[in-house]
């Protein structure tokens, strides 16, 4: 049986370390809460019977033999750490699932004939090291010594630094990442962060896909003068040319598809004064879309626009590409595999892109990959206010086990 009491145990004891007194937490990786939560982790991993280890990227795991150990095992797992004043659902139900599922199969004395293998990845926030799923991006071999000496926290620490600060062998990193074949599929459950499921009221997400971002810096060059003497046909004023900008990227993005998003979320004026014309701005762009093909064409109608705003405002633009990501399709055999467990227990479904990035993501370049949503409450996340509910948790929690014992048995 699914243990729900069980599981909220566990939940309301790692949901302990790093709470705030508003109700949040704030578990940065590696950080002492993060410890805290991890060492927790470890001794119900081991309560478990699993066979637990941490590798040289900080990722805490458990592995369940099978009948047959030369098998390539099923992986499943998420993240334990959280933005700053972040909410309590994000990354751990997926760790606790992937728990929970072990020890059902070791209650019912179920062997496996694969191995199954259990994960919590090391930093996925980026809040600490400025980049997201460090630990994933290690274990896939995506993320080399150099680097990780590089990736610097406000106090200096290097992820390097922290990685050796927490026991464990970051100079191992280049004989410890996983190769194709290793692993038979990845599982991941994890709450949407977005209002569609509640919106359609839906048990269960099945997603398609994760959409990837192209990012940009645009500094827009006008002049600053006068508000008062200067004529409004003889002004070059910056911040007219953003607002131009930043309504034409969001029609872009309307025009382009419903799974496509673009954002200006960023914007400094200078010199930001009432009775000064804006003389320079600066703005972040960031396009997402789970179709490569319609990103890019996005991306060149947004630089059209750009040229456009350019000629008619007389501001000089200058835009910088920060990143350029590819999109990732997930297995379609193993979407349908969860929709037809999803059908057998008659629970509402939807299949869905992901907006957000997540493990599932970098798992996906070396395995067959899976990732599975339960709804968050109003949609909210990396927010104290983040919530879902229990019945939509082990609803969850049972598609999980459900996929990845079948996944394990052949
Ligand atoms: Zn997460």
């Amino acid at each position: 049986m699914i243990d729900s009491k069980r599981f909220q145990n566990d939940f309301c004891a790692i949901t302990q370390f790093g709470a705030l007194e508003n109700g949040g937490v704030t578990r940065l990786a590696l950080s002492k809460a993060d410890h805290e939560a991890r060492n927790y982790l470890i001794k119900q991993m081991q309560n478990a019977d699993l066979d637990v280890h941490i590798d040289p990227y900080g990722n805490i795991r458990g592995r369940r033999a099978g009948s047959d150990n030369q098998l390539p095992a099923v992986m499943v797992g998420s993240h334990l750490d959280t933005v700053p004043q972040g909410g309590h659902y994000d990354g751990i139900i997926g760790v606790l699932a992937a728990l929970e599922l072990v020890r059902h199969l070791n209650d019912e004395q179920i062997t496996t004939q694969y191995p199954i293998e259990i994960i919590n990845f090391c930093c996925e926030e980026s809040s600490r090291f400025g980049v997201a799923t460090l630990g994933s991006k290690g274990l896939t071999g995506q993320l080399g010594c150099a680097q990780m000496r590089q990736l610097r926290d406000r106090d200096g620490i290097s992820f390097y630094q922290a990685l050796q600060q927490s026991g464990c062998s970051p100079d191992a990193e280049n004989r410890s990442h996983l190769s194709q074949g290793e692993i038979k599929a990845f599982f991941e459950l994890h709450i949407e962060q977005g209002p569609v499921l509640e919106h359609h009221q839906e048990h269960l997400g099945i997603v398609e896909a994760i959409a990837a971002p192209s990012r940009f810096r645009v500094t827009i060059h006008g002049r600053s003068d006068h508000s008062g003497t200067t004529p409004m046909t003889m002004r070059q004023d910056a911040l007219v040319a953003a607002a131009q900008l930043i309504l034409g990227t969001e029609q872009i993005a309307q025009q382009s598809s419903e799974q496509s998003v673009a954002t200006i979320g960023e914007i400094h004026t200078q010199p930001n004064v009432m009775n000064v014309v804006p003389g320079s701005v600066s703005l972040g762009v960031d396009i997402r879309d789970i179709d490569g093909n319609r990103k890019q064409r996005m991306v060149a109608a947004f630089q059209k626009l750009v040229h456009k705003v350019e000629t008619q405002s007389g501001c000089r633009i200058l835009t910088e590409m920060l990143c350029d990501d590819v999109p990732v399709q997930l297995d379609e055999t193993l979407q349908q595999q969860l929709i037809e467990l999803a059908q057998a227990h008659q629970w509402r479904y939807r299949k869905m892109p992901s907006g957000a990035g997540h493990d599932a993501m970098l798992m996906a370049r070396l395995a067959p990959a899976a990732l599975i949503f339960i709804p968050s409450h109003d949609g909210i996340s990396h927010n104290i206010a983040e919530s879902s509910s229990l019945e939509d948790i082990m609803r969850g929690v049972t598609l999980l086990s459900e996929a990845v014992q079948q996944s394990a048995q052949g």
